[in-house]
């Protein structure tokens, strides 16, 4: 889009995201004489048990070799030997089609992304400006809000140098603010991943949903501190290692036949239910019988990781346990991209897309982002054509109103109520549900809920504030999402609803 003008808010540095730390790699069907798009449309329907949407399947899958070209046009680069793409394997893929640079392949595409925007003289990227809510009508003087008919107008926006709110009113708004693992205690994701995207739909009326399906790593690298744990990839059981209890055993094929290499939801579940059983605090994933060289050459990033932690992982075990990884609920979008407000569109983990259903297949996300945000920026192309804009309202819009707000005094608030949210959703709310933690959860929302509200409508508002409002948002999306389940379906178990036994021989 040469000719449009394009502004990137982002709330942290500009390479801050969720995408900076993906290491496995981005699924794509490249092989095609081993490999075919069925076989990776069966493979993401299987993991998201059957909940996905298969038209969204099936256009993301066969657009993903374009995807991948483009991203090969601008510059980032995949691991290859001899002329020949390297080809991953993870968890519930049946074939190698993971393409990916080293262990770090989301922040070489991000890299080369940042790198091409750079050379844009179009898009302006701001850095340390944060999106507090959605402009629509509801802010126009004199409209009727009309919950049939909501239009966006843009974003306010607050600027963490001068602490001042803008207005950035836009035709076209687009969301892509990520996941919100902070909503638990222990996560693999970054500080920014707050829900905050879906937070302000929600609160715009915009259309939210499949909140009750969180994904949990089965393997992130224990820590004796809370936030967030580093990943060791899924490619690492794909080459091979082995999960074990604290004392050797093994315990993966209690579980499903498919041992290490089931989807996550599998593996978290063992892993959990391993835990509660023995009292251990992790579980040991083995790497000392793989190939050392082949390891360190794919696995860099890890190894050193592991290193630096005073783990060798060719002659002891990594303790992993599970912790929050990846929202495959979210803001409901359609093919391309555009939620059920006008002029909305949203990309990437912040939506349901109807991609990945009650389970993201392994390294599906990347690639529903470069697809869904090719596709959003096809039809703003058609709308800007189309120019069916309300210029008057986007006029309209007043600056933001901070008249007999106070400055919060005691951040202390902020701090106690987040860390109390996360435990209660940590505890009540996670890998595994039952229908009296959920009953419980709903009661201890409330009054999280409550005291935010009071604190959030006397004070002049921070990033801090509007993070802990949305998080205490996407709880509620979840605890509300979550009791409304009949069945357990992917990622979601709730152990009352449980037709099935945990493990095969139960
Ligand atoms: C450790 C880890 C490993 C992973 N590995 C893989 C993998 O191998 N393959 C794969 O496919 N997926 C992987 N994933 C998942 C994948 O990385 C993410 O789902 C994907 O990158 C999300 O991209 P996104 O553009 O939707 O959001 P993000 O990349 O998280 O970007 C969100 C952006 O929005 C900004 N933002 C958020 N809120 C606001 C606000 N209020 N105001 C302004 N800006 C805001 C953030 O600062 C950030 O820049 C991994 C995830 C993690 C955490």
């Amino acid at each position: 889009m040469p000719d449009a003008k394009i502004i990137i808010v982002t709330k942290a540095d500009e390479d801050e995201s969720n995408t900076k730390y993906a290491q496995g790699g981005l699924a794509v069907v490249t092989d095609f004489d081993k490999d075919n798009f069925q076989k990776h449309i069966d493979d993401t329907m299987r993991a998201g048990d059957g909940e996905n949407k298969l038209e969204v399947v099936e256009m993301v899958i066969k657009e993903g070799p374009a995807r991948f070209r483009e991203l090969v046009e601008w510059g980032t680069k995949f691991d290859e030997k001899d002329g020949h793409l390297m080809l991953g394997r993870e968890g519930g893929h049946t074939e190698n089609r993971i393409v990916h640079h080293k262990d770090i392949t989301g922040a070489e595409i991000e890299r080369a992304l940042l790198a091409t925007i750079k050379k844009s003289p179009n898009i302006k990227m701001m850095a340390h400006h944060y999106v507090i809510d959605l402009i629509t009508q509801h802010h126009v003087p004199g409209k009727i809000f009309d919950m049939e008919k909501i239009d966006c107008y843009g974003a306010y926006i607050l600027d963490e140098k001068n602490k001042k709110i803008k207005k950035i009113t836009a035709k076209i708004t687009l969301v892509a603010t990520g996941g919100a693992g902070h909503v638990y205690k222990n996560t693999t994701n970054p500080i920014i991943a707050t829900g905050d995207g879906i937070a302000f739909v929600h609160r715009a009326r915009g259309k939210v949903s499949n909140m009750q399906y969180y994904q949990f790593h089965p393997t992130a690298l224990f820590s004796k501190r809370d936030g967030m744990l580093f990943l060791i990839s899924e490619a690492v059981r794909g080459d091979g290692a082995k999960l074990r209890l604290k004392n050797g055993g093994k315990f993966m094929h209690k579980y499903d036949e498919r041992e290490e290499l089931a989807s996550r939801d599998i593996v978290a579940r063992a892993i959990d239910n391993e835990l509660k059983i023995s009292g251990d605090e992790y579980v040991g994933l083995d790497c000392k019988e793989m190939d050392h060289e082949k390891f360190v050459e794919h696995f860099p990033n890890i190894y050193q990781k592991c290193l630096d932690e005073g783990i060798d992982p060719f002659t002891e075990m990594i303790p992993v346990v599970p912790a929050c990884h990846y929202l495959m609920g979210g803001i409901e979008v359609d093919m391309d991209g555009q939620s059920s407000i006008k002029n909305l569109f949203a990309v990437g983990e912040c939506t349901n897309s109807g991609l990945h259903g009650a389970n993201r297949l392994a390294s599906n996300s990347l690639l529903e982002g470069l697809v869904f945000g090719h596709n959003a920026a096809m039809k703003t192309v058609e709308l800007l054509k189309v120019n069916d804009f309300n210029f008057d309202d986007l006029k309209a819009v007043p600056e933001w109103n901070e008249e007999g707000m106070k400055m919060m005094d005691e951040m202390v608030m902020v701090s106690y109520l987040r860390r109390q949210l996360q435990e209660m959703m940590s505890d009540l709310v996670a890998i595994v549900r039952s229908n009296s933690r959920l009953e419980l959860a709903k009661k201890k929302q409330r009054e999280i809920y409550e005291a935010v509200t009071e604190l959030y409508n006397y004070s002049i508002l921070s990033p801090q504030l509007s993070e802990l409002r949305n998080l205490v948002n996407v709880s509620y999306l979840i605890i509300k999402q979550s009791l409304l389940m009949k069945e357990n379906k992917g990622s979601f178990y709730n152990k009352d609803l449980a037709s099935k036994p945990l493990t095969i021989n139960e």
